[in-house]
């Protein structure tokens, strides 16, 4: 493909102590492309997302922008451009929809740290509008938004959602899902972990599947009898 690598990942291994999840993982990220992530509950998904923010050790190489980012760790990572929206992320619910976001934006001075607020905040006006309220007064959805806004706040050139669409009911995965596709219409790159095979087809350019830690199937979405090929890497390895 001619899209400019953002994110190369080689030979990455990783796991919880003991505890081998990742066999040498080869997956990369083109410059404002949404990749989509699939694969079986326990397939390792989460963990390489984990290993690649640098919230769990691992081996193997990652570089990012051109810049080595093997060993580095969440807060290198982040301030690379390199933003993770973990699993079931939480909001501070007693705290309002602008503090929320500002919270995230620690260590950016005064005026920048609005400025960055407003941007994130504009991509998603259901909660914008609701600024000044607390968070608890959120639907789960509008929650999610907030958890992604948390991020944007941060510029990633790269940005990872896991299971942003968890709990969500159609319309609002839809709803989140739209703004992936937001996102990489304004040139920031999206890394997918969805379950909703079918849906994070007709957003990604590109699929990964993951099974027992290992990738089993890359490919473009516009490729030809991919739901196909995705059944027989989930189901078709022994
Ligand atoms: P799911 O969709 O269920 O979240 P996943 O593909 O994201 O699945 P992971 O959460 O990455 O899978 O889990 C991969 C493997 O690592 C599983 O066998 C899981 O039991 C194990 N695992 C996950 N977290 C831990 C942990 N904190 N300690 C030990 N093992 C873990």
């Amino acid at each position: 493909s001619n899209v400019e690598t953002l994110l190369k990942v080689s030979g990455l291994s990783a796991g919880y102590g003991k505890i081998g999840v990742l066999n040498g993982i080869d997956l990369t990220v083109g410059a404002g492309e949404i990749v989509a992530l699939l694969g079986p509950n326990g397939a390792g998904k989460s963990t390489l997302l984990k290993a690649i923010s640098g919230l769990l050790p691992r081996t193997g190489t990652i570089t990012f922008g051109g810049q080595d980012m093997s060993k580095a760790g969440p807060r290198e990572a982040v301030n690379a451009g390199l933003v993770h929206v973990v699993e079931g992320h939480r909001v501070f619910t007693q705290l309002s929809v602008h503090d929320n976001v500002m919270l995230a934006g620690y260590g950016m001075k005064g005026s920048e740290l609005e400025t960055r607020v407003e941007e994130a905040l504009r991509f998603f006006p259901e909660i914008a509008e609701k600024r000044n309220d607390r968070a608890v007064t959120l639907s789960g959805g509008q929650q999610q938004m907030l958890a992604v806004a948390q991020g944007l706040v941060r510029r990633p050139r790269l940005l990872m959602l896991d299971e942003p669409s968890a709990g969500l009911s159609p319309v609002l995965v839809d709803r989140v899902l739209a703004a992936a596709a937001q996102l990489r219409d304004a040139g920031t790159a999206v890394l997918l972990v969805e379950q909703l095979i079918e849906k994070a087809l007709k957003l990604a350019d590109r699929v990964y599947a993951l099974a027992r830690g290992s990738i089993v199937l890359e490919a473009r979405t516009s490729e030809d009898d991919l739901p196909n090929r995705l059944e027989h890497a989930y189901f078709g390895q022994d």
